[in-house]
């Protein structure tokens, strides 16, 4: 059977939350195995082997900021912070980030990198803290920011809609933001609106970039996307009545109903988005009949 989650959905470890309190269990000489260098840019060291990339781990220290990742065949993986040019890492051949690692690299470390780069993008977007303004520091393992006044903050995840609309039968509506080079399309998305539902920010965002109306609104999968700190929520949609599209032109620079066979075959083709992407999932599962 093949695996039908989104590529940065295949985390393989155990996060083991609650040691990120059990300062005893973390502090034991030895226990931190592995760690992962994140760059400011988010890159991480990457290996060439005869097998396909492998993320280039370092042996963990004891004395250094640490992030906890979680276990992994019994042994604790964590993330910390480097400087490309610092002599420490003078030996790393490759940087790479996750857009360009994240298809190819395996469940387990495809898992831990994305959790690597969703906090080191937390930490690096929440230096003071946002109820008073003081400095925050990091606690717990890297899994809370607290200031001096006590204020606690934990990682922050944007919830995001993407929304494969279909007639019902064999055609969907495929869209090229106005932000794209022309040629690159994909399906509709947009952020969860505060105090709003998934599925009414599904029906909101199909309404105001396409003008369509649509029910049958269907959970399809979700994927951690930390460019910075999204979670796509996947769905399908079935459009109703006049299925005429009205571009918002601001948002959307063209959108287009696409049958199957022109997205296997024909003028979108080689429109599709990258297969790192929910978006690839989603489409691909559409064109196989796996989606609605
Ligand atoms: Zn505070």
């Amino acid at each position: 059977m093949s695996d039908h989650r989104p590529v940065l959905s295949r985390a393989a470890h155990d996060r083991a939350a609650l040691r990120r309190q059990d300062g005893d269990w973390l502090a034991q000489p030895g226990r931190r195995a592995a760690s992962l260098p994140v760059t400011g840019d988010y890159l991480v060291p990457v290996l060439h082997t005869p097998d396909g990339l492998r993320l280039a781990w370092r042996a963990a220290r004891d004395d250094e900021p640490w992030v906890f990742l979680g276990n992994h065949g019994g042994a604790a993986y964590g993330m910390v912070r480097a400087a490309r040019d610092s002599d420490s890492y003078a030996d790393v051949e490759h940087w790479l980030g996750l857009r360009e690692v994240g298809a190819v690299l395996s469940e387990a470390e495809a898992g831990l990198l994305v959790e690597a780069v969703a906090l080191a993008q937390w930490h690096d977007r929440s230096p003071f803290c946002a109820q008073c303004g003081q400095p925050s520091e990091a606690v717990e393992a890297g899994w809370q920011r607290r200031c001096p006044d006590g204020h606690q903050h934990f990682p922050r995840t944007d919830p995001a809609v993407i929304m494969l609309v279909h007639d019902g039968a064999d055609r969907c509506v495929l869209g090229r933001q106005a932000v794209w080079p022309v040629g690159r399309f994909s399906i509709l998305a947009g952020f969860v609106e505060a105090g709003e539902s998934a599925e009414a920010a599904v029906a909101r965002e199909v309404a105001e970039e396409v003008g369509l109306v649509v029910t049958d609104i269907r959970y399809a999968g979700s994927q951690p996307w930390p460019f910075p700190q999204s979670l796509m929520l996947g769905f399908t949609a079935l459009a109703a009545g006049d299925l005429t599209l009205r571009v918002d032109q601001d948002e959307i620079a063209e959108a287009h109903w696409v049958s199957r066979e022109e997205i296997t075959h024909g003028a979108f083709a080689s429109a599709l988005p990258p297969s790192l992407s929910i978006a690839h999932r989603i489409i691909t599962d559409w064109l196989s009949g796996h989606l609605p």
